[in-house]
């Protein structure tokens, strides 16, 4: 109806309003409840806008019941349009914990279907016909895969941590090196954890250098053990010294004190198989002698956000009976998808083509390159021309997830720039559908397709903000 409405009198009810034919569309999409409520809203703007008030003041817009009807498809889509969206990771970070860390393998997503839609032994044992353990089966994988004695999956490795101090030290002393006193990701503070554990931290030696006998000397009849911390997304270079996982052990038997040992980002299997650096792997840790071992699941593992901790039967099996296990235990899709992703691993030949973490790792130059050109050409055909110059160049992708610190993948990128700053190229490509995120590098903005996952997806987004582009 094209009436235009000038008086709030004449406004209709938000009962007659909500039923009209107008909104029936959206009623039988989303529910009465929903559209009632937005309906109700937008009368009361109209109406305050009309008194030369409120939000609407001064719009001059002339109302009609059709403008009122699109403002509550707005409101009623702008609620259920939320939640995770999709983006387009051209950011050449792998495991990127603000995009969601690793992309799990099509066997996982099955699973997790599977976990979610129907009935599942989760907590039962077929085999005996009585409650089981919701890990076991992880954790028989996990026992095969590191060559521990036990084994148990918790939430995400912070919590792996928070449980085994909290088990093994509540109310003593951990002893730890300045220098491995981390934070990682805003939230996560060592320092705050122990404390959260209720264990009294004791720092040893100084930020660059700790020596064996800083920790023999802590050492006191309140001790409890010996945490190392693999420092994961930093590197102290120069005048440095730290003491091995080695030697941390024998001081740990000279001294009767268990050795935990934080990874964070654990590898089960030794990249440089697949041309990647070396990063320490759970079982070397193991087999140096650390007691217990913590780390994630959804960081080199590739799988879902969890915690995994693997050590002697001793400390494990106290891990597994601590009442905080409850609280901390993953979720069955979490532990669904963490199985296919282990049982990969079982597979060491064909896991680079099947696990998408080691995929995008291990991607050819040549297959990024192709994307960089690609990316590059469509900028230079559909873009607002010489305003924006894109180059392909040599760059270097960082793995993430607190991964290989220092140590970069070499890749090819599209380096744009262009009169608008790279902050406003950003916030431009934040604009396509999906969303193109990519990284800022001095005065450029930079894609790599090192993890795109989609590439004819990702060209047709950068067509849509170039579009969007011409217009600025
Ligand atoms: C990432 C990381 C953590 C935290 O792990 P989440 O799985 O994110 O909880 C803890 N310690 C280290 C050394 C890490 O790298």
């Amino acid at each position: 109806m094209k009436k235009i409405i000038a008086e709030p009198r004449d406004l209709p009810s938000v009962e007659v309003f909500s039923r009209s034919k107008a909104l029936a569309d959206l009623c039988d999409r989303y529910g009465a409840v929903l559209v009632t409520e937005s309906a109700r809203t937008v009368i009361a703007e109209a109406r305050e806008a009309m008194r030369g008030e409120g939000a609407l003041k001064g719009a001059g817009t002339e109302v009609t019941e059709d403008t009122l009807s699109n403002l509550v498809l707005q409101r009623v889509e702008a609620i259920m349009q939320g939640g995770l969206t999709e983006v387009i990771n051209a950011t050449g970070t792998v495991l990127h914990t603000n995009l969601g860390r690793a992309v799990l393998c099509k066997e996982a997503l099955m699973r997790i279907a599977l976990a979610g839609g129907k009935y599942t032994d989760l907590e039962f044992d077929l085999g005996r016909g009585r409650r089981g353990e919701r890990d076991s089966y992880s954790v028989s994988l996990i026992k095969r895969l590191t060559g521990c004695e036990q084994a148990s999956v918790v939430n995400n490795n912070a919590a792996a941590l928070l449980i085994t101090l909290n088990t093994l030290a509540e109310s003593r002393e951990v002893i730890i090196s300045r220098g491995e006193l981390i934070e990682i990701g805003g939230s996560f503070r060592l320092p705050e954890i122990i404390d959260k554990s209720g264990c009294i931290l004791r720092e040893v030696g100084t930020t660059n250098r700790t020596h064996a006998a800083d920790y023999k000397n802590a050492v006191n009849e309140n001790t409890a053990l010996i945490l190392k911390v693999h420092t994961s997304n930093y590197t102290i270079e120069g005048f440095t010294s730290e003491v091995s996982l080695r030697e941390l052990v024998s001081i740990g038997q000279e001294f009767d004190l268990p050795v935990v040992e934080d990874l964070g980002s654990g590898a089960l299997l030794d990249l440089t198989a697949y041309g990647l650096p070396h990063e320490p792997l759970v079982s070397e840790s193991l087999s140096a002698g650390a007691d217990c071992v913590t780390f994630s699941g959804d960081k080199l593992l590739g799988g879902p956000q969890a915690g995994l901790i693997a050590g002697t039967s001793e400390i494990v099996d106290a891990i597994r009976k601590n009442p905080l296990k409850r609280s901390l235990r993953a979720g069955k899709l979490n532990l669904a998808a963490l199985e296919e992703t282990l049982k990969l691993y079982l597979n060491p030949e064909s896991l680079h083509e099947r696990l998408p973490a080691l995929r995008l790792m291990t991607r050819p130059i040549e297959e990024i390159e192709e994307i960089a050109v690609k990316a590059a050409e469509i900028i230079k055909s559909e873009g607002p021309g010489a305003s924006l110059q894109a180059v392909v160049k040599k760059d270097s992708s960082i793995i993430g997830g607190g991964s290989l610190p220092g140590r970069e993948l070499p890749t090819m990128v599209t380096t744009i720039k262009g009169r608008v700053s790279p902050l406003a190229l950003q916030r431009a490509f934040l604009r396509g559908r999906p969303p193109v995120l990519g990284r800022i590098n001095k005065d450029a903005f930079i894609l790599d397709g090192r993890t795109v996952l989609n590439a004819e997806k990702f060209y047709s987004a950068l067509s849509e903000v170039l579009r969007g582009l011409k217009n600025v």
